[in-house]
């Protein structure tokens, strides 16, 4: 059956890929990014997800069979908790209604093997606790401003705020509740745009090697996330939400080891 697909960050990388291989299967795919889309959109403003959210709304005529969120940057700088966290989760909110029309809703997220890395505290609670974009930008602003190498974790905690964000809401009256199931995908290094620099020369795959040992195939290329996604977003996936799901060639493994249980209540 031809589903309508909602892909943001579809004009590059993970985004492009999973929007490429949908388009290929023949689903009618609406992408939502800064250029080159169907719905062109800064993610990173209020009223830019809002009129990013009315234009997905009017293309598919208010029914939405799925949304995939991979639009992100990885700058150490306050904009990115401005689109990775706020422009998720409100865009997600603004269409949820059109998700509801649906016969077999989902929704699907990228988050990071940098979720699982260290952060900033407080800037995770004015993301997913506080939900207040004001506080979250300036307190992001103020670890650059350390210039100590805070900057740093901004990345990771948009990432971690993400997950909490989906465990928390999926089980709600406007997710569960409407047959939403809803997850994030948390990869490790994928070889795209944003990780070029990363990953150019010896010395520094070496670095991003320690930080994320992939011992099962090495880095992932986009298809690789875009087939996860693409499942997770499918009919096929019932019951399987608040979840991130790491497709990261063993390096959750690697850093948690076996036994990460004994972290329940
Ligand atoms: P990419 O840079 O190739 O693609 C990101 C896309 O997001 C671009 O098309 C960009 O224009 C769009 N975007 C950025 N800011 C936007 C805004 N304000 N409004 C609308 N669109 C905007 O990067 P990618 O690697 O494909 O990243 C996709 C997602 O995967 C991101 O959320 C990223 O954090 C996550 N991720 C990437 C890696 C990796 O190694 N590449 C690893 C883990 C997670």
């Amino acid at each position: 059956m031809t589903r309508t697909y909602v892909i943001t960050g579809s004009a590059s990388g993970i985004g492009a890929s999973t929007a490429e291989i949908l388009k290929k299967r023949g689903h009618h795919v609406i992408g939502v990014d800064l250029h080159s889309a169907e719905v062109v959109a800064d993610l990173g403003t209020k009223q830019g997800r809002l009129d990013a959210a009315q234009a997905t709304i009017d293309l598919s005529s208010d029914k939405i069979d799925a949304v995939i969120a991979c639009a992100g940057l990885a700058h150490p700088k306050s904009v990115t908790v401005s689109v990775n966290y706020f422009g998720m989760v409100e865009f997600l909110n603004a269409i949820n209604g059109s998700l509801a029309k649906s016969t077999a809703p989902r929704a699907v997220t990228v988050s990071s093997m940098a979720s699982i890395m260290p952060n900033d505290k407080t800037l995770v609670e004015a993301m997913c606790v506080l939900d207040d974009e004001l506080a979250a930008v300036a307190r992001a602003q103020a670890l650059v401003d350390l210039a100590d190498g805070s900057e740093q974790l901004i990345y990771g905690s948009t990432k971690r705020a993400i997950g909490r964000w989906v465990r928390r809401e999926c089980i709600k009256a406007n997710w569960a509740g409407a047959g939403i199931p809803l997850n994030a995908v948390g990869p490790g290094i994928v070889r795209t745009p944003m990780v070029a620099d990363m990953i150019a020369t010896a010395e520094a795959r070496q670095a991003i090697d320690k930080m994320v040992p992939m011992p099962l195939h090495y880095y992932l290329e986009p298809e690789n996330v875009a087939h996860l996604l693409i499942w997770l977003a499918s009919e096929e996936n019932t019951h399987t939400t608040g979840q991130t799901i790491y497709i990261d060639g063993g390096s959750d493994a690697v850093l948690r080891g076996e036994n990460i249980w004994d972290l329940a209540p």
